[in-house]
């Protein structure tokens, strides 16, 4: 049964280093997935509230930016201390909002927190480059520069994670920021900003606003943010990226997948079964990075199938905070539905519906957003359950002659997020990573995650814009480069009119 709507707490935003109540009269229901309850309201922000969290974010740029990079980072070290005290409320909170179990949550926020273990080295990480002698008596240097006030808007599928990505390193590098998370998620980021406060962080560096499609055109079209990061869906990512370079902004979207594990036939297939089963099925198939289609490679393809049937019918799916549960529901009844009809529209368009997830019902909580682990064998490239991103637990087997045409199929994908290889051949899984046009790849490991001193980012429709999320691209993103070249005369020469050679 559903609260009566008064008695729902309604979320604040976070303004100038404290709660604010949203100016905006619109507002969303967040709800737990597990049961199917409205568990609270979420603010749909205005632009008076973008205006707001951009001129806290503006008023603290100086004083922060003037700060100290060692400074900067010491504060970085206190938060990463709070953020892994409180480490399972974070997860707590994922999971409750999200649907994931709880175990799945807490390895995401492992996840993040590691990016600001990265941004704790920041003194480091600023450092320009430096050329003695480029000309006689001549030297040219370059420094990092903050932007100013950046931006991120963040999809439902990692509430803290995804996040995580981005404001510790804007920030660490000396800009302020204003994050709009999912709508879906609302409150694990309220909570990592008081965390932030906690370790203190000035007010003002870093602000929290919620809502939908208004915060976000408020945020693209504001003229005092110089750096917009998204990540989300293909077609919104596109969006985002064209009205941010329209609007002058330096921009990062990052979009959706379709991520292609390639079996060849010398696989170790239990191996590869085991793995495969939780790349597709884990957080219900929302992930970024899940395995949603498997490219069978000649004869692997028979054992493979019974394998992941057999396997992925075992699994216990349920509330994501019982123990044993190893998947939770979908994030929303909307959701749950879409993904229900790529199903029927799978069976309609001939592909061989091998386990169906349909019918599935878990007891006592007949009014959650729950779906079983769905196989789907015999797949064509021209089927909608193959073009189309699905984001659920919706696993579908694609069968090649040989590695070629393996390679040629991934290759044609529109989406090039991650991909996977699994082989017992050194010689072939080098030349799958050389050939395959894909952002991240996995040799026998099937989801390449997100490491954070390492870039993150999808190649094609998986990303608009040039740089990746975290590790150094994410301090180039966050940052302006100055090039100064300069020497120290003893005494003035004469005016010279010709391009300088410094010679
Ligand atoms: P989404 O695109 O619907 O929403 C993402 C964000 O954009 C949210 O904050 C939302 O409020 C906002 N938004 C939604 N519609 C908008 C619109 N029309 N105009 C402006 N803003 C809008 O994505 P989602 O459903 O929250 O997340 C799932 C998607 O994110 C999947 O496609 C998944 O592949 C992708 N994803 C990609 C990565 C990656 O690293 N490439 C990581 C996580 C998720």
């Amino acid at each position: 049964m559903n609260k009566p709507a008064e008695t729902l707490s309604l979320l604040p935003l976070w303004i100038g280093g404290g709660k604010v109540a949203s100016q905006s009269a619109r507002f969303g229901e967040v709800t737990n997935p597990a049961t199917g309850e409205v568990i609270r309201r979420v603010p749909f922000a205005n632009s008076t509230d973008i205006d707001a969290a951009v001129a806290a974010a503006k008023q603290a740029f100086p004083a922060w930016s003037e700060t100290p990079p060692l400074k900067r980072a010491r504060i970085m070290m206190r938060y990463l201390q709070h953020l892994e005290k409180n480490h399972e409320q974070l997860a707590r909170l994922a999971s409750e909002e999200h649907g994931k179990t709880l175990s799945d949550a807490a390895g995401s926020v492992q996840r993040g927190i590691e990016v600001v273990e990265f941004a704790c080295g920041i003194p480091h990480l600023l450092k320009g480059e430096h050329a003695e002698n480029v000309g006689a008596g001549v030297d040219c240097y370059s420094l990092r520069q903050p932007l100013g006030v950046c931006a991120g808007i963040t999809p439902f599928n990692f509430p803290v994670m995804v996040p995580l990505w981005m404001f510790p390193l804007a920030i660490a590098c000396g800009n302020t920021f204003v994050l709009k998370p999912s709508e879906k998620v609302p409150s694990a980021s309220l909570f990592m900003a008081e965390l932030f406060k906690e370790a203190g962080l000035p007010d003002g560096v870093f602000n929290v606003v919620q809502g939908d499609k208004e915060a976000v055109d408020a945020i693209l079209q504001h003229p005092e943010i110089k750096a917009v990061s998204f990540v989300g869906s293909t077609p919104v990512a596109k969006y985002i990226y064209e009205t941010c370079a329209k609007n002058g902004k330096r921009v990062q979207a990052l979009g959706g997948a379709k991520n292609h594990a390639v079996v060849l036939q010398d696989a170790d297939l239990e191996f590869t079964a085991d793995s495969l089963i939780g790349a597709a099925y884990g957080s219900a198939g929302e992930r970024c990075m899940a395995i949603s289609a498997v490219v069978a490679v000649g004869e692997a393809a028979d054992p493979l199938v019974a394998k992941l049937r057999d396997k992925a019918a075992k699994l216990k799916v349920g509330p994501g905070n019982i123990k044993e549960v190893e998947m939770g529901p979908l994030v929303t009844r909307a959701h749950r539905d879409r993904v229900k009809n790529y199903i029927d529209l799978g069976e309609k368009e001939g592909a061989k519906l091998v386990l169906d997830g349909r019918g599935l019902k878990v007891s006592g909580h007949e009014n959650g957003f729950y779906l079983g682990p769905t196989l789907f064998d015999h797949v064509t490239p021209q089927m909608t359950i193959y073009r189309d991103e699905i984001f659920g637990p919706v696993l579908i087997v694609l069968r090649t002659r040989d590695y070629d045409e393996a390679i040629q199929l991934v290759n044609r994908n529109p989406h090039a997020n991650g991909t996977a290889v699994f082989t017992r051949s050194g010689a072939l899984a080098r030349r799958f990573q050389h050939e395959i046009e894909v952002g991240m790849v996995g040799i026998n490991v099937p989801i390449p995650v997100p490491m954070a001193f390492f870039s993150f980012g999808g190649w094609k429709n998986s990303l608009f814009g040039d740089l990746h999320v975290h590790g150094t691209e994410g301090i180039q993103f966050y940052t302006r480069t100055k090039v100064i070249i300069g020497r120290w005369p003893e005494q003035m020469e004469k005016a010279k009119l010709d391009m300088p050679t410094h010679e």
